[in-house]
């Protein structure tokens, strides 16, 4: 048994970070307890740590059963550059590199060893198992074993036998997917004894969400991309064909593109899941054959080109953004056409599997039409709470008001279904936009519709927004699809119009349309509204100098990467390369120093860093200092400590509540904080003023609630907060500060710092 805290010099030393994340620590020390596990955490939330962690302090070796051979290779490949002792015998693994294998197995050298679940099943993996100590079996992608999952592998089925092979060692279920059902069948399935399970948020605030009416699919997602130039992302689509058909377009119009789809031959399919792996190309536009193999942490979109089949594949496919907890954008393009190609796809389920498919895509469908915030329905889906600030979540379409009902939706409804009607219910949805336009077409006068009382009532309007509302009408139910793409009223859709029946249609051009021609590296200033910074994505660099530096760090990786035959994202990810330009480090000290830099990293990489760093013009050269000190500005006096979220006062640019709305740079800023990084390297990673970094500060201690105040002060520090308290009291800020002062001046940020890690561990200590 031990805490998760005795294990902070091994995280520092391993890995190079300083602080666990949200539920780490929980799990590990659930891990501790030598009981059986089931956590459940979302994508990024750092849950291969906790299982490699323990897996160092143990003795023995700790088996992993994982999904996909290249996930294995990509896990190992990380381990390796942190200095851990890890491997994987799959079918792939060479007789040689196998003997090898087996011998360090034996001799208990291994702390990890990754296999395969069809590995798993075969005699032969279970007699090389048996030469050696196992300290735990880890399930990664544990919901693979569910059939009520969405990514079910029946060989999965087979990973309880590995009960009877070792029965006295714990089992720990790893997944990020986890409806209860899915939670349950894992427990039951895996056998699992009275496991303890930890589970964690499903909010990824770094995401911001939208979804938005198809319209001219080619250009939307050119739009999209514009948004994140030279960065990765993943178009799911539908169907196969749709998939070659954009990546086609893709690539005419120059975006490094490339098709995956289960039609391909595995060679392929392989070559081009390198190829996106490798960063030799951005976009890989895929059905939902594509992902589970798919690692790459620092994919900054994923665009969805029609509905996905249930809101679980959409948080599985979404979620592959942003793996490394920076800003990263999820975007749905959806029609009502897709609910019929799905229906048309499912066609062959039947009874209660077919009733279940139907439902899962009225959810999604719903999701995709809601005017309510797209975190929350996401969140509440999976049952957890969500608190919706009174301004909104920052994060999603709807919340900033990009995406808005159009006005007086029950009357457009009605004129557009009884336009259906005066047609007879016997032509398509652009025949109809022409009529309600009042259109001059032939067609039109040769059938007399040029004399319904519907010609003309809604010239007002373009003919592809008229498009638009009938597809919503369609998505929603209201009408239905007859043969040759005919639209037909349902029952739902008279109900409709006799105003029965709320219908809430959007306007159908959403606003990021407009607003995307603004790109990474422009400046901000000027009429850079707040709302317009959270389009602003990517790794969150505002000023064009440290974007410059991370192109070059990266392109330094991709070398470095391809020569040692690993994924660039293995070497170092994209956080800590952000974490790196922050700090520009000239010295070895300097670099350990860094977060994501261990012993292992600083070993392999320390003097090509060091050289790439020194070889910066002076002016370029760091240590934190590179910008101009922004003005300091006083901290709000005497806010009484322990209160909720410092309040948001006028920021730099006047703008109020901009710590709210500016999601993206937020995030960035937690995602530092996560990684250790100071509020001085912040300032430069934002080019943000000490004020605001300090309430970002401020608002991620209140979110994280860090039980140590390291890095950023030590013990001495805590303890000289701790007498002052008892002297002064803690009403109020300023006395303590100014007592502190007499020895040595303390921020105010980090005064409360200090007061909220006293406070959590006093908490913790009572419930001991
Ligand atoms: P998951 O498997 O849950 O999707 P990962 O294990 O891939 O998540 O971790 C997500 C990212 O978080 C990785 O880039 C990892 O290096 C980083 N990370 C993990 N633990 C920590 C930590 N304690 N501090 C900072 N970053 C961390
Ligand atoms: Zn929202």
């Amino acid at each position: 048994m031990f805490s998760a805290n005795t294990l902070l010099p091994l995280l520092r030393q391993t890995w190079g970070f300083d602080a666990w994340l949200p539920s780490q620590a929980e799990a590990i020390e659930a891990t501790a307890t030598g009981r059986d596990t089931l956590v459940v955490m979302p994508t990024g939330g750092g849950k291969s740590l906790t299982y490699q962690l323990p897996a160092l302090a143990l003795t023995g070796t700790a088996i992993v059963v994982s999904p996909l051979l290249a996930l294995m290779k990509d896990q190992v490949d990380a381990l390796t550059r942190a200095g851990v002792s890890a491997a994987t015998l799959n079918s792939t693994t060479s007789a040689a590199d196998r003997a090898q294998i087996v011998r360090r197995y034996e001799t208990g050298e291994l702390k990890l060893l990754y296999v395969s679940p069809e590995g798993l099943a075969t005699g032969r993996l279970q007699d090389v198992l048996r030469l050696g100590k196992v300290s735990f079996i880890a399930v990664d992608e544990a919901h693979c074993i569910s059939q009520w999952g969405h990514e079910y592998r029946s060989d999965y089925r087979s990973l309880a036998l590995m009960r009877d092979l070792f029965p006295s060692a714990a089992m720990h279920a790893f997944t990020a997917t986890a409806t209860p059902r899915v939670r349950e069948d894992i427990v039951t399935s895996l056998r699992m004894v009275d496991p303890v399970r930890v589970v964690g948020s499903f909010h990824r605030p770094n995401l911001t969400y939208r979804a938005l009416q198809r319209t001219n699919l080619t250009v939307q997602l050119q739009e999209l991309i514009a948004r994140h130039p030279g960065d990765a992302g993943i178009v799911y689509a539908i169907r196969r064909k749709d998939v070659e058909e954009i990546a086609a377009a893709l690539s005419k119009v120059g975006v490094r593109a490339l098709p995956y789809h289960a039609g391909m031959t595995p060679e392929l399919r392989q070559r081009h899941q390198e190829a996106f792996s490798s960063e030799a190309i951005d976009v890989i536009v895929a059905t939902i054959a594509f992902g589970m193999g798919i690692d790459r942490s620092n994919v900054r979109f994923v665009a969805h080109a029609g509905l996905p089949r249930s809101i679980e594949n959409y948080q599985q496919e979404a979620g592959r953004a942003g793996r490394d907890r920076l800003p990263a954008e999820c975007v749905l393009f959806h029609s009502g056409q897709d609910l019929i190609a799905w229906r048309h796809i499912l066609g062959e389920l039947v009874g209660e599997v077919g009733q279940a498919a139907e439902r899962r895509l009225q959810e999604v469908q719903r999701f995709a039409v809601n005017l309510a915030c797209r975190h929350r329905y996401l969140v509440e889906y999976f049952g957890e709470p969500f608190e919706l600030d009174a301004d909104g979540c920052g994060a999603c379409d709807v919340c900033l008001r990009e995406c808005t009902e159009s006005p007086d939706s029950p009357t457009l409804a009605k004129k557009l279904l009884s336009a259906v009607i005066r047609v007879e219910q016997r032509f398509g949805a652009h025949y109809i936009a022409d009529v309600l336009r009042g259109s001059k077409r032939e067609k039109i006068e040769q059938f007399g519709h040029d004399r319904l009382s519907t010609f003309g009532l809604m010239k007002e309007f373009e003919s592809q927004d008229i498009v638009s509302w009938l597809d919503q009408l369609l998505g929603q139910g209201f009408l239905d699809r007859g043969p040759m793409n005919t639209l037909l009223m349902t029952s739902e859709g008279w109900h409709a119009l006799r105003g029965e029946r709320p219908v809430r249609l959007t306007m159908p051009r959403g606003k990021p349309e407009r607003r995307s021609k603004r790109t990474r590296g422009q400046a901000s200033g000027g009429g850079a509204g707040p709302v317009e910074a959270t389009t602003q994505a990517g790794h969150g660099f505002d000023d064009s100098a440290s974007s410059a530096l991370f192109e070059q760090l990266r392109q330094w990786r991709r070398e470095t990467a391809r020569l040692e035959k690993v994924a660039p994202f293995v070497v170092f990810s994209d956080a800590v390369l952000m974490g790196l330009i922050g700090r520009r480090p000239l010295t070895l000290q300097a670099l350990r120093a860094c977060p994501g830099i261990g012993d292992r990293r600083l070993e392999l990489y320390g003097e090509a860093l060091l050289g790439f760093f020194r070889a910066l013009p002076p002016e370029a050269r760091g240590g934190g200092d590179v910008l101009p000190e922004p003005t300091h500005v006083e901290a709000p006096p005497a806010v009484a400590a322990g209160t909720s979220t410092v309040v948001a006062g006028p920021d730099d640019d006047g703008a109020v509540s901009e710590a709210k709305v500016a999601s993206a740079t937020l995030q960035t800023a937690f995602s530092a904080f996560d990684l250790g990084c100071s509020i001085s390297d912040v300032m430069v990673m934002t080019t943000r003023a000490r004020s605001t970094v300090e309430r970002y500060f401020l608002d991620w201690v209140e979110d994280r609630r860090p039980t140590t105040a390291s890095p950023w002060l030590d013990e001495r520090e805590l303890a000289r907060v701790e007498a002052a308290v008892h002297l002064v009291g803690r009403d109020r800020l300023k006395p303590l500060h100014e007592h502190l002062a007499l020895e040595e001046p303390l921020d105010y940020a980090m005064i409360r710092l200090a007061l909220r890690v006293l406070d959590t561990r006093k908490k913790v200590a009572a419930a001991a």
